[in-house]
């Protein structure tokens, strides 16, 4: 079956047939003011999936037009997590910052033509002279300045004569224009602060809307792809390029950002959680930043997946976190090697089993891929088992182990209850068993059946680690935000299992490993957290899925 085309890739067919373009090259453009997240992977893909299917060119292109926010603390991360996705941008990196002489000729350029004037009325006054969408604007009274005048004045403008917000440079289009991009838009603002790159050489900074045209054009980008929001200022963006007389005019394409629930992507909400404290950094686990999702556990390979799934849209949606989800089981199911562990343990001892006995069975690493052989694992008299495999009192179809109840232990033998001990809070800390020889694994016992299977872990062969399991950060059902417009946090997102016993073939785990824990899901070695003396793990995704794939 042929792959059918999405929309953008049938505009850039058409362009390439005409003769508008004879080549494709893309460029992501982030704003150095945050971290990446899973919406920016979409982008990212995307173009740097059409320049690698056209034979065309993807450039790296950071947007950093406005000093307040932005840092290379920044800088360094997205280019880290661009590189960790696969999308190679070569030796086509560059900075809008390197283009400021270059806006600022395409500027003079306006002015010469008398299509941008210098203008004194104060923002609120230019906000009220906009008019609205019923109703047109009114023209500004520096409008009809002459370009003598509008040359010196934005000399000065650009020399510091003049206090933030005092003056502004604007395009002369029309204050009449049903399009509210389309009256006399702001081009140039008066901004005296440090920039992380130009330092103090500008203290005037251009608008996104003016700047962005220029970096395209200037970088021969034929297909600039941005999200809807922009829809109406293309029209802007075609004025720009036109204005400014470049050959070749890219061509601005509007696609559907991608939404997810149960999540927070957008960075203003991420950053409020950074800053306040409620999340470790940018790459908490519990954030979709591409970082986070590294450091969680999803692979490069998964994200890649959930994205074609995703599919390119022209109208907004929400994408169901579950999908992600989905993506991520099945790219580890084959690759994850499987162990047990014990995230919350209690001791269980068969008291019918040699105290120094120690046997090993040889356990398949994967039971999906034959390839990744088997291990030996550990069994002895004391070993651990999860709290919630045992009940004092069972409900109906509750096969797992209580007293007097049989059950297989994974790969080992039947072990039956006989007996229990609990502390003076009446928590179960000890359970005692009975072992049956005959039921060995591989020996093809066939005289009864168990209806339960536990995993378990040998108490001397196993070793501590710390597993964190995590659920949304925000609660979907009730509403991502509060009345107030806050988020409506999970308190219940993470929850810090200190004591887990894994068997000791993770012994050598190296950050960012993954494995499957046997009925529980899949988890991957904390990068940031895990030293010499102390492995932590975070649960990526549980085994549990209600997620089916659409049809198509
Ligand atoms: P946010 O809305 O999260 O703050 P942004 O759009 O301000 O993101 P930029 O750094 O300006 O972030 O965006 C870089 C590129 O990523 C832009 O081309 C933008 O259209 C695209 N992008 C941002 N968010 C999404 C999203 N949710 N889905 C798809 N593309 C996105
Ligand atoms: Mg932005």
């Amino acid at each position: 079956m042929e792959d059918s085309k999405n929309f953008i890739e049938l505009i850039i067919d058409e362009d390439l047939e005409n003769g508008r373009f004879d080549h494709v090259q893309t460029r992501f453009p982030p704003e150095p003011n945050g971290y990446l997240h899973i919406g920016h992977a979409k982008s990212i893909l995307l173009n740097y999936g059409l320049a690698e299917k056209y034979n065309g060119k993807f450039n790296m292109r950071f947007d950093d037009t406005n000093p307040t926010k932005e840092k290379d603390e920044y800088v360094e991360a997205i280019k880290r997590d661009i590189s960790w996705l696969g999308a190679d941008w070569e030796d086509r990196l560059f900075f809008a910052s390197d283009y400021f002489d270059e806006m600022y000729e395409v500027a003079v350029k306006l002015i010469k033509k008398g299509k941008a004037y210098v203008c004194d009325l104060t923002p609120e006054e230019i906000r009220e002279y906009r008019g609205t969408l019923t109703e047109p604007g009114k023209n500004s009274p520096y409008r009809d300045r002459s370009v003598e005048e509008n040359l010196e004045l934005f000399e000065n403008m650009k020399n510091g004569m003049y206090e933030d917000g005092t003056k502004v440079l604007r395009a002369k289009i029309d204050m009449a224009s049903p399009n509210i991009n389309m009256r006399d838009p702001i081009i140039y603002r008066v901004a005296h602060m440090t920039h992380h790159r130009t330092g103090d050489k500008w203290c005037i900074y251009p608008m996104y809307d003016f700047a962005h045209p220029i970096e395209d054009a200037l970088e021969h980008i034929t297909h600039s792809i941005c999200t809807l929001e922009f829809e109406d200022h293309r029209p802007l963006y075609d004025w720009v390029v036109n204005e400014a007389e470049f050959e070749e005019k890219p061509r601005q394409i509007e696609f559907a950002k991608l939404y997810l629930t149960n999540v927070v992507t957008g960075k203003r909400y991420i950053k409020k959680l950074v800053d306040d404290g409620i999340v470790d950094g940018w790459d908490d686990p519990r954030l979709v930043t591409i970082s986070a999702l590294r450091r969680r556990g999803f692979t490069p390979e998964s994200l890649k997946m959930f994205v074609e799934l995703c599919g390119i849209s022209k109208s907004n949606s929400s994408v169901d976190y579950a999908m992600l989800e989905y993506c991520i089981r099945e790219d580890l199911k084959g690759k994850a090697p499987r162990v047990m562990a014990v995230i919350d343990p209690i001791k269980l001892i068969i008291d019918n089993y040699p105290e120094d006995k120690v046997e090993y069975f040889d356990v398949v690493n994967n039971p999906e891929n034959e390839e990744m052989g088997t291990r030996q694992v550990a069994f002895s008299r004391e070993l651990y088992i999860d709290r919630d495999d045992f009940m004092e009192e069972p409900p109906k179809k509750y096969f797992r182990l209580f007293p007097g109840n049989e059950v297989r232990l994974m790969n080992a033998y039947f072990v039956k209850c006989v007996d229990y001990k609990k502390d003076e809070n009446g928590n179960v800390t000890e359970i005692h068993c009975t072992y049956d020889p005959e039921t060995r694994s591989g020996s093809g016992f066939t005289g009864r059946k168990v209806k339960g299977t536990i995993h378990w872990v040998s108490a001397a062969h196993s070793v501590n680690a710390e597993v964190r399991l995590y659920e949304n950060i925000v609660d979907e059902e009730k509403g991502k935000l509060n009345e107030d417009g806050t988020l409506n946090l999970n308190p219940n997102s993470k929850t810090v299992m200190t004591n887990a016993r894994i068997e000791s073939s993770i012994r050598n785990a190296k950050a960012e490993d993954k494995y499957q824990f046997v009925r529980k899901g899949f988890f991957c070695v904390d990068s940031k957290d895990t030293t010499e003396d102390k492995l932590v793990f975070n649960e990526t995704v549980s085994l549990k899925s209600s997620f089916k794939l659409p049809k198509n």
